[in-house]
């Protein structure tokens, strides 16, 4: 039997006139009631003490429309979305995985949520409310047979592109068990460094696309401000961006995919962890590759298919301690590519026994709980005095 779960599938589509000027009157409408709840919610706490919820803000809704009367003019489920995505937001704030909300900008990607009472889906076509026509989606993948959308998202992004997001319960059969295990550690001169001594992902994947960002920003920059020829420029810039972006969720779900694929079990160390990293260059090294969108496919794909992803939150200095006897150096500078133990005379590939640190690790503090093993708390003892310190 499979899996019942929810998973999104997304699709570009090309609005027609009249769709085009609908959305953007929806994103606006969508982004002030945003802005607006967040201001209230603001100010209730600052002068009030008082906690509201998404309930509190969406029974004020209709009151606000008497004041902006054009909210009206768009769908109100839209409204009512934006509403639980802010709550959304704050709980997410609250339990510490996000930053505290911002208010949403014009200039930013737009988006906006339809529940299904606010479009009509045939199996076939789609038709958002208040509008007339179909959207003229580009498939290029088949929703699952009978899919049931439970709600849909459309966005913008910076170059004038939209696309739709379809919610819909899809059946999954998890993968056969294999006996494979693999530690994975974030590369310096590789994206990701397999414990099986393999590297995979080039950094210079991105290069010529930079090397055109970098054209277009500053092309971007010369021309007078409020010109249309700046505009353009702009417009040139978010296309480039906006390529790196789609090649890089491309790559990463081709390799988290493979992973998850091979392997039964797999041991990262969390993005928390990485973020320690002081080392500056490194730390943009990690931004680039976004190793937290990758832990991200690489945990949800792992319970579709009956994986275990085990994420180490504790940092331990997985570069410097010699996987064959534990020994745990004093320093490794980010130039040393490969180094032999002084203890007990193994040749290391720096990314390699990280990355066999990282499984062990990650095996350890999953079958002991919190105990750890004795031999790797020597490496642990090492923590205090490393921390800090531009380690992998
Ligand atoms: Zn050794």
């Amino acid at each position: 039997m499979g899996k019942k779960i929810r998973r999104a599938y997304k699709y570009r589509f090309y609005p027609t006139d009249e769709q085009r000027s609908s959305l953007a009157q929806t994103f606006g409408c969508v982004r002030f009631v945003y802005n607006w709840g967040l201001s209230t919610r603001k100010t209730a706490y600052v002068q009030h003490a008082e906690s509201l919820t998404y309930n509190d803000l969406a029974a004020l809704l209709p009151e606000l429309k008497k004041h902006y009367p054009w909210l009206a003019e768009v769908s109100s489920v839209p409204l009512q979305q934006s509403l639980r995505h802010l709550d959304r937001a704050f709980v997410n704030f609250f339990e510490g995985r996000a930053h505290y909300p911002t208010f949403k900008k014009k200039q930013h990607d737009q988006s906006a949520t339809y529940a299904s009472n606010a479009f009509k889906w045939d199996g076939k076509v789609l038709i958002l409310a208040k509008t007339k026509e179909p959207l003229d989606i580009h498939w290029h993948r088949p929703l699952p047979k009978d899919a049931k959308p439970s709600s849909v998202t459309i966005s913008k992004d910076g170059a004038n592109r939209y696309f739709v997001s379809i919610l819909v319960e899809d059946d999954i059969q998890p993968l056969p068990v294999v006996n494979k295990m693999v530690g994975l550690d974030l590369g310096i001169t590789s994206m990701v460094a397999l414990s099986i001594g393999e590297s995979v992902g080039n950094p210079h994947f991105f290069a010529k696309d930079e090397k055109r960002l970098a054209k277009a920003q500053r092309r971007h920059a010369k021309k007078k401000k409020g010109s249309k020829n700046r505009e353009k420029a702009c417009l040139k810039v978010a296309k480039i961006h906006a390529r790196i972006a789609d090649r890089r969720r491309d790559y990463q779900h081709q390799l988290s995919t493979r992973l998850v694929h091979e392997n039964q079990v797999m041991c990262v160390e969390s993005l928390a962890v990485k973020n320690m990293v002081q080392n500056h260059k490194l730390a943009k090294a990690i931004h680039d590759v976004g190793w937290g969108e990758f832990v991200r496919q690489l945990e949800y794909k792992s319970q579709w298919y009956g994986r275990t992803l085990i994420k180490i939150d504790q940092w331990y200095p997985s570069s410097k301690t010699c996987h064959a006897c534990q020994h745990v150096l004093d320093s490794l500078t980010l130039d040393i590519r490969e180094w032999v133990c002084p203890e007990c005379g193994v040749l290391h590939d720096r990314d390699t026994n990280a990355a066999l640190n990282i499984l062990a690790e990650g095996l350890s503090v999953n079958a002991c709980g919190d105990n750890v093993r004795p031999v790797r708390a020597k490496a642990r003892q090492a923590v205090a005095s490393e921390a800090g310190s531009s380690h992998s």
